[in-house]
């Protein structure tokens, strides 16, 4: 789950990672009353969206008047920002956050990560802050510095000192790293976070250290002991058919391509969309109805699918285990009836019961393409997206 910049900044602060002082606002007035409660002369007006990339966009102004705050917050506020985080459709802003401005001398970058190769968490240091660590990542990586932190001992001062002298800092900006990265890495264990991000991390030109901007994503499977963080789910800002799909108990995630993919069990559901992607097709989805998927899921699930505009295709590939194939069958002519079919429908069944399964979709007065194997399905599904 994803959090908004100035409620991650709540959290770093919360662990005494020095962050600007804001106010979030949902209207014009609002942003405008913060600046003023804000005080000083320079102020910083933030899009807040799920999505990072803000900056390039137009989604976070410097102001240095309050009529530009103003002029700030009606530009940004309604806008749909497209970022490279957003994709093409963009995500409307439906809430600012006013800063304090800040001076800026260097842009750092600070994030943890958990890194599949050491098993735990990496902490990675960036003298290249700013807009662009994407970039960096790609093209310069070794400007990137990693540490690997021991998930017993937690993050030792000398390593947190060691990142600070490789991002250049000294005398007491190595410090006030240290404490950043400690404070960073403690928030992350505690709230189980899967990825914080500080980019930028800034050096103002008197040397003191201020996280400018703040990202936190959090293990939905550990939120149930995270309260604090669970309230902070926006679902506005979620993708509505992950919503719908969450309320019947479906594991769906939205992908790019244009094969829609039903699919029980989250091992098939991958390698589902690993065939589809060694044929040279592109799956429109994640999807795993799960082991016990009965006719109202399918039919739900079915829903999810032929409400993505991009599906060109629908596959369906299940293991007939807990239910049986028949059963399957059923659910999916059941689904059809209700739901109705746009698209080609390829369905590959293989287990309990299957012949009788495969009889009850031939019999179905629907068009049904039906696939012997993952490879013969996959291909087919590939082959009626191309038409
Ligand atoms: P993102 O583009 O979504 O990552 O948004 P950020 O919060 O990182 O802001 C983008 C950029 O705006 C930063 O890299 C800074 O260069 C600039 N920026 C943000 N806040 C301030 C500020 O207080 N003062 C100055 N001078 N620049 C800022
Ligand atoms: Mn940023």
């Amino acid at each position: 789950m994803n959090i908004h910049e100035h409620e991650a900044k709540e959290v770093f602060r919360a662990y005494g990672v020095t962050v600007p002082e804001g106010k979030a606002a949902f209207s014009v007035d609002e942003a405008l009353e913060a600046a003023k409660s804000l005080g000083g002369d320079l102020w910083v007006v933030k899009a807040q969206i799920h999505a990072g990339g803000r900056g390039k966009a137009g989604g976070v102004k410097l102001a240095r008047s309050l009529d530009e705050v103003k002029e700030h917050a009606d530009a940004i506020l309604g806008t749909t920002l497209v970022t490279h985080q957003t994709g093409p459709e963009g995500q409307l802003v439906r809430r600012l956050y006013v800063e304090t401005g800040v001076d800026i001398d260097r842009e750092l970058y600070l994030g943890l990560v958990i890194d599949r190769a050491t098993q735990g968490v990496v902490l990675m240091a960036s003298t290249e802050g700013g807009v662009d660590i994407e970039t960096v990542a790609e093209e310069t990586p070794e400007l990137i510095h990693r540490i690997a932190v021991d998930p017993l001992l937690g993050l030792a001062d000398f390593q947190a000192r060691q990142l600070a002298f490789a991002l250049g800092l000294e005398g007491k900006s190595v410090f006030q790293a240290v404490k950043f990265m400690k404070g960073l890495y403690q928030a992350f264990v505690d709230k189980d976070a899967s990825t914080a991000e500080i980019n930028p991390l800034v050096v103002t030109k008197d040397g003191a250290l201020i996280a400018l901007d703040a990202k936190m994503n959090f293990d939905d499977n550990a939120l149930y002991r995270n309260k604090d963080i669970a309230e902070l789910r926006d679902e506005a800002e979620e993708d509505p058919a992950e919503l719908q799909a969450k309320a019947h108990g479906l594991s769906y995630v939205n992908l790019d391509g244009n094969i829609g993919c039903m699919v029980n069990g989250a091992g098939l559901a991958m390698g589902t969309m690993d065939i589809i992607k060694h044929y040279g097709g592109e799956p429109a989805n994640f999807l795993d109805v799960g082991g016990g998927a009965d006719a109202e899921t399918v039919t739900e699930a079915f829903k999810i699918i032929t409400g993505d505009e991009r599906v060109e295709v629908i596959f369906i590939n299940i293991f007939g285990g807990i239910m049986k194939c028949d059963v399957i069958a059923e659910g999916v002519v059941a689904a059809v009836e209700e739901v109705g079919l746009q698209v080609p429908l390829v369905v590959r069944l293989a287990g309990t019961n299957v012949e009788k399964g495969k009889q009850i979709l031939k019999d179905s007065p629907f068009d049904i393409v039906s696939a012997d194997s993952m490879s013969d399905g996959a291909r087919k599904a590939i082959e009626l997206s191309n038409k």
